[in-house]
């Protein structure tokens, strides 16, 4: 399912369970969740970390959207 191998689930840094948030439609970042270490921003290949999404998850986050967003 994912593009990329789920190899890297914990932070290189502090071993926190890293996850993935959402920037864009079908694209999200691996970020490490606690707030003293800041991966993957304290890193030079930022956009390693820059993951497609599948079109299930996306729609997830977009449903949630559509309950707050009216159409234009
Ligand atoms: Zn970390």
């Amino acid at each position: 399912m994912p593009s990329k191998p789920e190899s890297q689930v914990v932070c290189p840094d502090c071993n926190e369970k890293l996850k993935k948030c959402l920037i864009q439609q079908n694209y999200a970042i691996i970020i490490c969740p606690s707030p003293t270490c800041g991966y993957p921003f304290n890193q030079r290949d930022v956009l390693e970390n820059l993951t497609y999404v599948d079109d299930n998850d996306v729609l997830k986050v977009a449903k949630k959207r559509l309950s707050t967003r009216t159409k234009p």
